[in-house]
């Protein structure tokens, strides 16, 4: 079954990234121009900004671990769609991992998230704000069968349609994933106006939250765009295939290591080890 190998290279990849990384252990952003180099999965950012915990619109989970920073363009984004989220009655906007301060690779949890160009935002919009000590220890809400194959009727919502298309319209954005079964779920729903579809993209996990992407920043020029999603709404052959048996022989074979990094970060962390 395709959950099955699924789930065996989600732990291998689980077991290569458990590594500490330097990345981890810079504890500032690196002063200068924003700068978002490299891509997403093989990246870092300079002149990265915290997103400001302290807000109206939003609430930002897990601050213990501080992975709040980000490209400018991502804090505007998100304020941006806390404020239409609060300004439609939805509920309180949660967000997840962004990036560390000067980006690069996390320990584990994610290979993406490097350039700063990446959050998390979680599907639940509860209507109180939460605690702090529910902030630190937030409890994900599984919107996914347990099976994978569909949505938990019970726990969707109609405002979890509309985050997703809020997020997908914003025209700073590229790229959307969730899971398989919450594609599907919108395809359902999305009724005549289907072009926001073609961002949201199925992926492994993310049942509780959907992650986010923008586009390279005009002045990035080291950032690595990806090529941008087939055209069409996405809701055919190409999600059924998500719901079928893996093909022998295919997911398998050892774990990849990391690629070699951008040489600007690379020379970024041969600066700070030599500095510190
Ligand atoms: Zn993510």
């Amino acid at each position: 079954m395709r959950q099955w190998i699924v789930g065996l290279l989600a732990l291998a990849t689980v077991q290569v990234l458990a590594a500490p990384t330097p990345w981890q252990k810079i504890a500032h952003p690196i002063a200068g121009n924003p700068q978002a180099i490299g891509a997403f999965a093989n990246g870092c950012i300079v002149g990265a900004q915290p997103l400001q915990l302290e807000a109206a619109n939003y609430q930002v989970l897990r601050p213990d671990q501080r992975r709040y920073y980000g490209h400018p363009d991502l804090l505007l984004f998100i304020v941006r769609l806390s404020n239409q989220v609060k300004h439609l009655g939805l509920g309180n906007l949660l967000v997840g991992d962004m990036a560390m301060p000067a980006g690069g690779r996390f320990g584990s949890g994610h290979a993406s998230h490097q350039s700063g160009l990446d959050a998390d935002i979680w599907l639940q919009l509860p209507r109180q704000r939460w605690s702090a000590a529910q902030l630190l220890k937030p409890q994900p809400l599984d919107l996914v069968t347990a099976n994978g194959r569909d949505i938990n009727a019970n726990l969707w919502q109609p405002q979890t349609a509309m985050l997703i298309k809020l997020a997908a319209e914003d025209p700073e954005v590229t790229r959307i994933f969730v899971s398989p079964a919450i594609k599907k779920q919108l395809c359902r729903v999305a009724g005549q106006d289907r072009g926001w579809l073609t961002k949201v993209r199925p992926w492994f996990g993310h049942r509780a939250h959907m992650h986010v992407r923008l586009r390279c920043p005009a002045d990035s020029r080291e950032c690595q765009e990806q090529a941008p999603p087939p055209a069409g709404d996405g809701c055919g052959a190409e999600l059924d295939s998500w719901f079928l048996p893996a093909k022998p022989g295919t997911g398998g074979g050892p774990a990849k290591q990391p690629p070699p990094l951008p040489p600007s970060c690379q020379a970024l962390l041969d600066r700070r080890l030599v500095t510190e």
